[in-house]
């Protein structure tokens, strides 16, 4: 659930702003430069009329959100979904501000979405949806402008028809104006695997804060797309146990862990984790709930609240998705000392990886895999180090200190640009 409608506790946006005060209040830091950095710099809302297989017409709405430049072009995902609102996209606009500043890549941060089901559209519908979208935010995208990339239901096929309409909008193939492109075209090597692997790369920082093993360890995985899929595979290659995972379908269960190949194939064949053999099944909203020392929610917002934070049983929580604890929850995670590794810290692999892919196609020249892998751990574990030393100095938890590392970098930068009058 997300959007005004929903209560503050909810509202995707409003939650931004709080976690921006409270790290605002550590730095001292000016209101009237807070506003600014708070306030998205740019939202444009497009209508996108698409042909559909039927020969009808439907037009969709469609957002493109910049939230802040000061560093460099702003850089973020799109996202299709039936819930997507623009409130919803300012806050993911905004965090990727907030993101891109923890790992200290040089953009800024923005985020774009239609309102559609895609499971509801076909390829053909798809692709133009997304060609027409992509022409409609023409103007306002561009390599040093805005470079989008993929996020909740987006791929690299959508990626590709985004570069190809761009590129003949502008008469030259442009691969640098959006990352998360297939290989051969632009793409990186490592960049589908990126945010999951991010996500271990956090994870192992974390354990090795808390003496955790991770040999062994039990760990709930809530979603089982390109991130939670990724994330399971590479925490169960370190002998971790995957008990339970989940997806839009439902949630299974494992106390003794889950074969995450057999999964993977289960998942190719019927589209679902659920009646994966070998498991049984598990409430979905439970999942948070269930017995394990390491939590990944990797699908969507709004998932540990105020109503179930009491309940979480994980001592570390690394979010892979954006947003997925509210604020109200933070308070009682903390109090019982859980560590949780903030999604703008935690997800972070994803744009990691796409600066490097935007570095890449600006060069012209292109990395392996080894190369890739081995600059995103260090930023990880770099930015994991940065995060938790100003933990230690303000005395606070690890979501503030990211907030604090990505306000002080983005505000000083604002500072010495000073202001265009
Ligand atoms: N959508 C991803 C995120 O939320 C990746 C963004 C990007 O690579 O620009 O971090």
């Amino acid at each position: 659930m997300s959007g005004a409608a929903a209560g503050a506790e909810h509202n995707p946006f409003e939650q931004f702003k709080k976690r921006f005060d409270n790290a605002a209040k550590y730095l001292k830091l000016d209101a009237g430069l807070g506003d600014i950095l708070k306030t998205p710099t740019r939202e444009l809302t497009v209508a996108v009329p698409v042909l559909m297989d039927d020969g009808t017409y439907r037009v969709f709405t469609g957002y493109r959100v910049q939230h802040n430049t000061a560093i460099g072009p702003a850089k973020g995902g799109i996202r299709y979904d039936s819930k997507v609102d623009i409130d919803e996209v300012r806050a993911l606009a905004a965090w990727m501000t907030m993101k891109c500043a923890v790992v200290n890549v040089p953009f800024g941060g923005g985020k774009g979405g239609i309102i559609c089901d895609p499971k509801a559209l076909s390829q053909g519908e798809l692709e133009r949806m997304t060609r027409r979208y992509t022409a409609a935010i023409m103007d306002i995208i561009g390599p040093d402008k805005d470079v989008p990339a993929p996020d909740v239901n987006t791929n690299e096929q959508v990626m590709a028809w985004f570069m190809d309409t761009y590129s003949m909008h502008v008469r030259q193939a442009t691969t640098a104006v959006v990352t998360g492109k297939p290989i051969g075209l632009g793409g990186s090597a490592g960049r589908s695997a990126a945010t999951g692997r991010g996500v271990l790369a956090t994870l192992e920082c974390a354990a090795a804060v808390k003496k955790m093993k991770l040999k062994g360890a039990k760990v709930a995985i809530q979603g089982f797309g390109n991130v939670g899929g990724w994330a399971a595979t590479l925490i169960a290659e370190q002998g971790a146990k995957i008990v339970a995972v989940s997806d839009i379908q439902g949630a299974i269960h494992n106390p003794q862990g889950l074969d995450v190949a057999k999964l993977h194939a289960h998942v190719k064949a019927t589209k679902s984790v659920v009646g994966f053999k070998g498991s049984k099944p598990l409430d979905a909203d439970k999942l948070v709930e269930v017995e394990c020392d390491v939590l990944v929610p990797a699908a969507t917002e709004n998932v540990i609240t105020a109503k179930n934070a009491k309940n979480v049983k994980a001592k570390i929580i690394v979010e892979g998705a954006n947003g997925p604890t509210t604020a109200d929850a933070d308070a009682i995670l903390d109090d019982k000392g859980v560590l949780v590794c903030p999604d703008i810290l935690a997800n972070a692999g994803g744009v990691t990886v796409s600066y490097f892919e935007w570095v890449q196609d600006r060069m012209g020249y292109f990395w392996d895999e080894e190369r890739v892998n081995k600059e995103l751990v260090q930023k990880m574990q770099k930015a994991f180090a940065e995060v938790h030393a100003t933990a230690e100095q303000y005395k606070t938890n690890m979501r503030t200190a990211a907030y604090i590392v990505a306000v002080d970098r983005v505000a000083s930068v604002t500072k010495k640009r000073g202001l265009y009058a």
